[in-house]
């Protein structure tokens, strides 16, 4: 029947492919398992960091505000009955300007609008009408204030954080406020900027409008589709990934800032974070590689181990013609139980086939009547005497008269004299001697090792056994006549032409008068 599969692995290729997929597959999942679980575990950290850098910053900048605002107050109330003394004013803002640092500048400002004073004096602001939206803001809410980012009157963008400035009996004078340059030097930058490119983090500050107030590149910009910002102005305080408005995947910490309504936020791209880990799975993987290789080897030599004796046992079997291929199963080391079954089941196999091609070999090479050779049989003898290099004497015999046994007594009887012939001629003769049915009443008698004298004695006694031998049913007794020649391996006379001179020497003791033994002519001296 034709195979449906055309193209068929054999089992070395086969063991080998299963096992290398095995392999890669476990490879790439303790790879992936193992990224996988060092990968949360660097981006839960990197936020849990981030979070508490931010709340720490967030906390610091807190404190500061606090305490510039507490020193704002102290101003204030310095200043509460000196608003019309000019160099009192002078004193307190350029002390207050000297003293910590704080602020860019320092103002005091009447409740009108109008700066009183005004520090560092490079800006010539004092006695100008102030409209800023911080300004206006502080005089209308008359409490202390951190205003929202603007433009100031020279073009500065600032923070302005102020505390109103009571005269004793409660009236509302006006207020001293300090500034922050957002995009120069200042007191943020030196609490929030110290750190911001530690390992590739960065944080920024954004107010309540979710305006960059502090940003290593974009202070004042408006950041809207920024999920954390949206959270972290709403007054929480957290981690989380997110998306950024430039469409970076980043790691953020982020804290809010009560007393100004801004929120800090430190953050790490997930890439640059990840960076390092990817790195070590490569170095991971590529050290791998020579125990890879081994495996493979390893793998290798069991796959050529287990199909082995498959393949030998196939092969053998294939050559299914040789004689020794019992012998070639024989020696294949099936060291495992399968092989070690289909070696046994093929010599078990072997030996049944074997044991039916030699019945049936047997079979086509005897008499049934007789169980002796037929011609057949005979010829491949001869051929086997021949290939082993015997010589052999020959001869040739027939039944004398043996028509009138089976006229007088029927051709039953007549077969049944030629069985007892054939038994006679068996029970005197050794194993090795080719005993044959040549046709009708007459047979062959190819004798190996034996000599033409000795052949001719066993001929003799042949002979005289038969003519004493008494017949069945009354049946008188019968001779044989036997002509008798030699084949010598050392000759150059053939077989056949040996056998012909046996033939005609059997031929010559008919025409003796039969009941004889006649040795071949040429053969005689
Ligand atoms: P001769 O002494 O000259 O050999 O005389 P013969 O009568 O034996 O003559 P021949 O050998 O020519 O005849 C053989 C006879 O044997 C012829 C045939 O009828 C008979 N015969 C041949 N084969 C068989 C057989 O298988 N069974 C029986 N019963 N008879 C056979
Ligand atoms: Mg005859
Ligand atoms: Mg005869």
């Amino acid at each position: 029947m034709p195979s449906p599969f055309k193209f068929r692995v054999d089992l070395k290729r086969l063991i080998l492919l299963l096992s290398i997929f095995i392999a890669i597959i476990t490879f790439i999942n303790t790879i992936y398992a193992s990224y996988s679980v060092q990968r949360e575990i660097i981006i839960n950290n990197t936020l849990e960091s981030n979070r508490v850098y931010a709340a720490k910053l967030a906390y610091s900048t807190e404190q500061f505000l606090l305490s510039s605002q507490q020193q704002l107050a102290y101003s204030a109330k310095t200043l509460q009955d000196k608003m019309d003394d000019d160099a009192a004013l002078t004193a307190e803002t350029e002390r207050l300007l000297m003293q910590n640092n704080n602020f860019n500048s320092v103002f005091v400002v009447r409740n009108d609008g109008a700066m009183l004073s005004f520090h560092p004096t490079s800006i010539p602001l004092k006695g100008v009408k102030i409209r800023s939206a911080g300004s206006i803001e502080a005089i209308e809410l008359k409490k202390p204030i951190i205003s929202d980012p603007y433009v100031s009157a020279v073009n500065n963008y600032i923070i302005v954080q102020s505390y109103p400035i009571f005269s004793a009996d409660k009236r509302y004078l006006g207020y001293v406020g300090g500034s922050f340059y957002l995009e120069k030097e200042n007191i943020l930058n030196s609490i929030l900027g110290e750190h911001y490119h530690r390992d590739s983090s960065y944080l920024y500050v954004v107010d309540k409008h979710k305006r960059l107030i502090y940003h290593p590149n974009r202070v004042g910009e408006i950041i809207t589709n920024n999920s954390v910002i949206d959270t972290v102005i709403k007054g929480n305080s957290g981690a989380d990934r997110v998306v950024n408005s430039k469409g970076v995947d980043m790691l953020a910490g982020y804290a809010y800032i009560p007393i100004s309504g801004w929120g800090v936020v430190a953050q790490k791209p997930v890439s640059i974070t990840l960076a390092e880990l990817n790195s070590q799975i490569k170095k991971v993987i590529i050290n791998t590689v020579p125990l890879a290789i081994l495996t493979l080897i390893f793998i290798w030599f069991c796959t050529y181990l287990i199909s082995q004796p498959l393949g030998k046992l196939a092969s053998a079997v294939e050559d299914l013609d040789s004689h020794f291929i019992n012998d070639r199963i024989r020696s294949i080391r099936s060291w495992y139980f399968e092989a070690d079954r289909i070696k046994q089941a093929l010599l078990s196999g072997m030996n049944l086939v074997n044991q039916r091609i030699n019945k049936l070999n047997l079979d086509s090479l005897t008499d049934p009547m007789t169980k002796l050779y037929n011609r057949r049989g005979l010829k491949v003898m001869i051929t086997e005497l021949q290939k082993n290099h015997k010589s052999f004497s020959i001869i040739a015999i027939d039944i004398d008269h043996f028509k009138r046994i089976n006229d007088n007594f029927g051709h039953d009887m007549g077969d049944k004299v030629i069985q007892l012939v054939a038994k006679l001629m068996t029970d005197s003769f050794r194993g090795a001697d080719v005993l044959c049915r040549a046709g009708g009443e007459e047979f062959l008698m190819l004798l190996p090792g034996t000599d033409l004298k000795a052949a001719t004695v066993l001929a003799e006694r042949l002979r005289a056994n038969t003519e004493l031998s008494e017949m069945p049913d009354n049946v008188h007794n019968i001779t044989i006549s036997l002509g008798l020649s030699f084949w010598s391996v050392d000759s150059e006379v053939t077989v056949e032409e040996s056998l012909s001179l046996a033939d005609k020497a059997l031929y010559s003791a008919k025409n003796q008068g039969r009941n004889r033994v006649v040795v071949a002519d040429n053969l005689t001296n």
